[in-house]
């Protein structure tokens, strides 16, 4: 008996482990699994990125589902399309073997009549932003109030987001016998608020330290004048030619013209960001995942639980506004127990926020210097 047979699985989701290549359960998925198949209770996870929480809910949230019952049983909230997609993608992997088991995304930017459309087709798992969510619900598109299970993943992030408001209402429409199955990264105040305001008695699984980041992840600083940041960057990329990397930048318009800047010396580099659109964003995404770009420029929005396999490097072209948002950040590479690196560029100035990172991460950064060439560093 392999280790997921062990969990509890049923056959049709074994069979879709194998053809994933899963040979053994993480530990989150370990820890939560056979509680989530076995009881019918509230459970507060907390486990860093990377770690396997999709396989977490989704295995048992897929067995728990009647196929032969067309009605939504299952909501899953999550911060941004982007996750959205990917979560409903892999859902419907794991789920291949299931006839009549539908699995219906719903978030903003695209056709709400069709996403609508599609929904009443039968769709007996929604993977929604709580923004579209809601606006579906107040046009009487969706009925969840039959539902026995309401997923919040990465609860951290939905906060972070703004989406509070939106997550109150439409938990407060589904019904009160339902279990609800919070996942996240970290537990800040606002997610503590939620949990105690929505769920009953839940049982609490942790992985790993709280708040600390992937321990497969080593991070390194290089300090620059600020006019030398795009100088350095470029030195990074030429120093690593199969750089497989997200480039993090603070603001939209940064994050265009460095794509930009990239592109025009010849490096495989795009942008990531809000004001595209849906279309652009997953026309990048998809040659990002085929390996077409090396250097995916992003914000942190646009970025935010992205999972994409073997990452090499995670470069912070200037640290986030908020210290917390470099977890996320380093997230992106690390994952599945790979190695990755996180780079961050700094000016002398920042050099506090550094030490600061270092104690939320537990972990020490390395000073290197930027690659040969002229001198750029002081
Ligand atoms: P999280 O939501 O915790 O950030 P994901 O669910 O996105 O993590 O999973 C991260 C990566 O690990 C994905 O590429 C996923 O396919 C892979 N993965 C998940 N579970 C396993 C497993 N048991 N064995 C191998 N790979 C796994
Ligand atoms: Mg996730």
């Amino acid at each position: 008996m392999n280790k997921f047979e062990q969990l509890g699985l049923n056959e049709s989701l074994l069979l879709a482990v194998k053809d994933l290549g899963f040979e053994n359960p993480s530990e989150v998925q370990e820890k939560a699994i056979p509680i989530l198949l076995e009881q019918n209770t509230d459970i507060v996870a907390l486990a860093q990125t990377g770690t396997g929480k999709t396989a977490a809910f989704g295995f048992p949230l897929i067995q728990k589902i009647d196929a032969d019952d067309k009605s939504t049983q299952g909501l899953i909230l999550s911060p941004t399309r982007e996750l959205c997609l990917q979560i409903t993608n892999e859902i419907k992997q794991y789920s291949k073997y299931i006839k009549g088991l539908h699995t219906v995304a719903v978030y903003g930017g695209a056709s709400i009549t069709e996403q609508a459309r599609e929904v009443k087709r039968g769709a007996q798992i929604i993977v929604a932003t709580p923004g579209r969510m809601q606006d579906m619900i107040n046009r009487g598109l969706v009925n969840i109030k039959n539902i026995n299970f309401c997923v919040l993943d990465e609860a951290d992030e939905m906060l972070n987001m703004g989406f509070y408001d939106d997550i109150c209402s439409i938990l407060s429409d589904t019904p009160d016998e339902k279990n609800t199955w919070l996942f996240s990264a970290t537990m800040p105040q606002e997610v503590a608020r939620i949990a105690k305001q929505f769920m009953h008695e839940p049982q609490e699984i942790t992985v790993g330290a709280k708040n600390s980041g992937s321990s497969t992840v080593s991070h390194e600083f290089y300090m620059v004048n600020a006019r030398d940041r795009y100088e350095a960057l470029k030195r990074l990329a030429d120093a690593n030619p199969d750089i497989f990397s997200v480039v993090f930048c603070r603001t939209k318009r940064d994050t265009q013209s460095v794509a930009e800047k990239l592109i025009e010396d010849g490096y495989n580099a795009a942008a990531l960001h809000g004001d595209l659109s849906q279309a652009q964003r997953d026309g990048v995404m998809k040659a990002f995942r085929g390996r077409q770009i090396q250097m995916l420029v992003a914000t942190d929005v646009a970025a935010r639980g992205i999972d994409v396999d073997n990452v090499t490097h995670v470069v912070n072209y200037q640290l986030p506004d908020e210290i917390e948002t470099y977890n996320h950040r380093s997230g992106r590479t690390g994952r599945a127990g790979k190695l990755g690196t996180s780079i961050v560029i700094v000016t002398k100035s920042e050099i506090r926020k550094i030490h600061a990172i270092e104690k939320i991460i537990k972990q020490k950064f390395e000073e290197k210097s930027i690659p040969s060439g002229i001198e750029i560093c002081e």
